[in-house]
């Protein structure tokens, strides 16, 4: 963790009632990480998640707290730091931004209702790399979760394009294209649209050459008979 000035600013400022841990602020994400993390995390499976090692769901709750960016004192901060205990709230959170994700990688419609809360712009930070210049007050942390990404998707529009769905039929998962031209989400996706393309290729001229000899053969024993063929699909 950094040595940031105004957390041992607000470490003085907050006394030693506050609880340490919640006052000292992570590091904010880069700019350039937050999309691709959003994604990452919208596709958190939280059985996964909650079966897997023990640091996972700490690490991911610091990189939550990362990229929301709360000021120590937001009441927020405290909910966030609580997620750790509450694997199921998390579930909540991810399946809101895989909400937004979908709509963003279809190119339709979201609309959510905040429910109440406040906003404040500190134009100090408008510009900067690290801290945002908003900041949000006593909204509910799915609406902070919500409000966010909304705002780093219509900030960032042209990389935002780059979040779509794997063109691959048996996963349109939601994923981060590297090149803009990406249309599978790995190359275990791309590989298997290959393999079944080529199947399905191969197998359509592999009937066509077996209907042509069950036509020769049911021609050389009764010439001009027409021969129907049942359409067949191929997988
Ligand atoms: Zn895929």
């Amino acid at each position: 963790m950094d040595a940031d000035p105004s957390v041992a600013h607000k470490l003085l400022r907050g006394g030693g009632k506050r609880d340490q841990a919640l006052s000292i602020r992570p590091k904010s994400m880069a700019k350039k990480d937050i999309l691709p993390w959003l994604v990452q995390f919208a596709r958190t499976d939280v059985r996964e998640l909650a079966a897997g090692p023990p640091g996972d769901i700490p690490n991911l709750v610091y990189r939550l707290r990362s990229w929301l960016d709360l000021e120590p004192d937001e009441p927020l901060s405290a909910e966030v730091q609580k997620l750790e205990g509450n694997v199921s709230q998390i579930g909540r959170l991810i399946a809101a931004m895989r909400g937004l994700l979908q709509t963003v990688a279809d190119r339709t419609r979201f609309e959510v209702r905040y429910r109440q809360g406040g906003v404040i712009l500190d134009s100090s930070k408008l510009g900067t790399e690290g801290g945002r210049a908003l900041s949000y007050r006593d909204a509910t942390l799915r609406d902070a979760v919500l409000r966010v990404a909304l705002d780093d998707i219509y900030e960032n529009a042209q990389r935002a394009l780059r979040i779509k769905r794997c063109a691959d039929s048996q996963c349109r998962q939601i994923f981060f294209a590297e090149r803009p031209d990406q249309t599978y989400c790995d190359h275990t996706c791309a590989n298997r649209t290959a393999s079944r393309r080529y199947r399905e290729r191969h197998g359509r001229e592999r009937a066509d050459q077996a209907h042509e000899r069950y036509k020769a053969s049911i021609h050389e024993r009764q010439a001009g008979a027409v021969v129907r063929r049942i359409p067949r699909k191929y997988h």
